[in-house]
C-alpha cells in the first residue's frame, strides 16, 4: 500500500540530483505544458500511482531551482538534506501539534528546538516561543502581545474590549521596513496609514538621531537584517532609551537574526537580544522546508494571553507546554521537526560556518563585480549585495539576460531610487565553485550588453 513512498523518494531524488545540470529557472515550454493539468475533475480513482507521476512530469520541469545550488532570488535559503528528510517522516506521523495531550512527541521537539534557539539567539531565559508559517506571521504574533501589552498598562484589556475606544498606541518603523510588518500593524487593527517612519540612513538603518520623543503606549519596530542591504539598526543606541520611555520594542529578524548563531556576524545584532520580541524565519537561512517561522516574546505571559485559546472543550490543562497557546492556529503541522533537525545535524560550528560561508561569497560577489567596474551599492556586511550595471533600462536587461540563461538566477530591486540587481546568500548548497561559475556568468551577461 505505501510502495508509492519509493516512488516519491525516487522522484525526488532524481529531481535534486538534476536541478545542478538544468536551467534555474524553468523552460519556457514547461510552463506552457503546465496546461495539461486543466483537466476536468476526474469522475473516479486514477490507478495507483499514475496522479503522482502526472504531478512529477508536469510540475517538477516548471519549478523555480529555489533547492538548487545558484539561487540567490530573494531571500530563499534551500533545504538541507537532512531537514527534507525529516519533513517527510513528519508527513508520515501527520500529527496535529497543536495540544501536548494529543501530540507529546513533537509539542516536546518543539519545547527543545525552542529552548536551542533561545540560547543559539542570546535571547533573555523563559522567553516565549511561537512555529508559524514565516516571519509575516511571526512579527503579527509578536506585534499582538505587543498591542495587548502596551494597551494593558494603561489599563484597556484588548481581548474582551478590542481596539473600539482604545487609548491610541503610537507605531514607530524605520522607512526601510519590510513591507509584511506594514501588513502585520494592518492586520492587528494598528493602521498602516498611521505608522510613524522614522528616517534611515544610506544603508536603510534606523537613524537613532531622528527618533521621536516617546510618550503613552509606544510599539517600536526594528530590523536585523535589511532586504536589500543587510544592514543592521543601530540596536543599542535605540532600544534602551525606547524601553526605558515606556516602548514595546519588537525586532523583525527575518533572516539577520541569524547572525546571532556566527562569531564572526555576532557584532552587527549587538544589543538586539535587550528588546521585547523578535521574528525570524526559519525556511530562509535554516534552510528548512517551507513554511517555517519563529516568535518569540520576553514575557512569556504576554505572549500566551494574546494568543491561549481556553475553550471549555479542549484539555489545554496540562503540565506540559501547548503549542497552541502560543501561536495563532489550533491545528497545524509540527514545524519544529525541521528546526530541531536542522539544529541538531549542524550544531553551534555547522550553524556558524554556514551563515559566515554565505557571507564569505556574498562579498566574493561584490569584489568580483565591483573589479569588473559594475557599481556595487551596499556595504556588504551580510549576505546581500546590490550591483547597478548602469542606467536602470541597462540594470533591467541584464537581470532578464542573467535569468534567461539559466546558470543562476538574481532579481531586479529599486535601492534607495537606484535600480539595482540584488544577490542574496542563503544555501546551504552553495560552493564557492557554484559563486564563481554564477559571477562569470554574469560579467559575461553584463559585457555582452551592447543596448
Ligand atoms: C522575508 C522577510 C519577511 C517576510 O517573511 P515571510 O517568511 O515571507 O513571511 C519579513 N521581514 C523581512 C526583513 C524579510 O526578509
Amino acid at each position: 500500500m505505501y510502495a508509492i513512498l519509493d516512488d516519491a523518494a525516487r522522484r525526488a531524488r532524481a529531481y535534486l540530483d538534476g536541478l545542478n545540470e538544468r536551467a534555474v529557472a524553468p523552460d519556457p515550454q514547461a510552463a506552457a505544458a503546465l496546461r495539461q493539468l486543466d483537466e476536468a475533475l476526474p469522475a473516479g480513482p486514477s490507478a495507483e500511482g499514475e496522479t503522482l507521476a502526472l504531478l512529477d512530469r508536469a510540475v517538477s520541469p516548471a519549478t523555480l531551482a529555489t533547492a538548487g545550488r545558484r539561487f540567490f532570488g530573494f531571500v530563499i535559503g534551500g533545504a538541507l538534506p537532512e531537514a527534507l528528510a525529516a519533513n517527510w517522516l513528519a508527513g508520515a506521523w501527520d500529527q496535529n501539534a497543536g495540544l501536548y495531550a494529543s501530540t507529546p512527541g513533537v509539542s516536546h521537539l518543539e519545547s527543545v528546538a525552542l529552548r536551542w534557539l533561545i540560547d543559539l539567539f542570546g535571547l533573555p531565559v523563559g522567553s516565549g516561543g511561537a512555529f508559524v508559517t514565516g516571519a509575516t506571521v511571526a512579527n503579527f504574533t509578536a506585534l499582538a502581545a505587543a498591542r495587548n501589552a502596551v494597551l494593558a498598562r494603561v489599563g484597556w484589556n484588548v481581548e474582551a474590549h478590542g481596539l473600539f475606544a482604545a487609548p491610541p498606541i503610537t507605531v514607530l518603523t524605520g522607512l526601510e521596513a519590510h513591507p509584511t510588518l506594514l501588513k502585520s500593524l494592518g492586520m492587528l487593527g494598528l493602521g498602516r496609514a498611521r505608522i510613524v517612519r522614522v528616517p534611515v540612513d544610506t544603508a536603510g538603518r534606523m537613524r537613532a538621531d531622528a527618533l521621536p520623543a516617546i510618550h503613552g503606549p509606544t510599539i517600536l519596530c526594528l530590523q536585523a537584517g535589511n532586504v536589500n542591504t543587510g544592514a543592521f539598526d543601530p540596536f543599542e543606541a535605540l532600544i534602551a532609551p525606547a524601553r526605558a520611555a515606556g516602548a514595546w520594542v519588537h525586532v523583525d529578524g527575518a533572516f539577520g537574526l541569524w547572525a546571532k548563531a556566527a562569531p564572526a556576524l555576532r557584532p552587527l545584532a549587538r544589543g538586539l537580544e535587550e528588546a521585547d520580541s523578535w521574528a525570524t524565519d526559519a525556511h530562509k537561512w535554516l534552510n528548512v522546508p517551507y513554511d517555517s517561522g519563529l516568535a518569540f516574546v520576553r514575557d512569556a505571559s504576554a505572549l500566551k494571553a494574546a494568543m491561549a485559546i481556553t475553550a471549555e472543550y479542549l484539555p489545554t490543562e496540562s503540565a506540559e507546554r501547548n503549542p497552541s497557546d502560543f501561536t495563532p492556529e489550533l491545528s497545524r503541522r509540527a514545524r519544529g521537526v525541521e528546526v530541531w533537525t536542522a539544529l541538531r545535524a549542524l550544531g553551534r560550528t555547522g550553524l556558524a560556518e554556514l551563515f559566515e560561508r554565505n557571507c564569505r561569497q556574498a562579498r566574493r560577489f561584490a569584489q568580483g563585480l565591483a573589479g569588473a567596474g559594475h557599481e556595487v551599492l551596499n556595504d556588504v556586511v551580510l549576505n546581500q549585495v546590490l550591483v547597478a550595471f548602469g542606467a536602470p533600462e541597462r540594470t533591467r536587461r541584464i537581470v532578464a539576460a542573467i535569468q534567461r540563461d539559466g546558470t543562476c538566477w538574481c532579481g531586479g530591486t529599486v535601492w534607495q531610487g537606484r535600480t539595482a540587481m540584488r544577490i542574496s546568500v542563503c544555501s546551504w548548497a552553495t560552493t564557492d565553485a557554484d559563486v564563481e561559475q554564477s559571477l562569470a556568468a554574469m560579467l559575461r551577461l553584463a559585457a555582452a550588453d551592447q543596448g
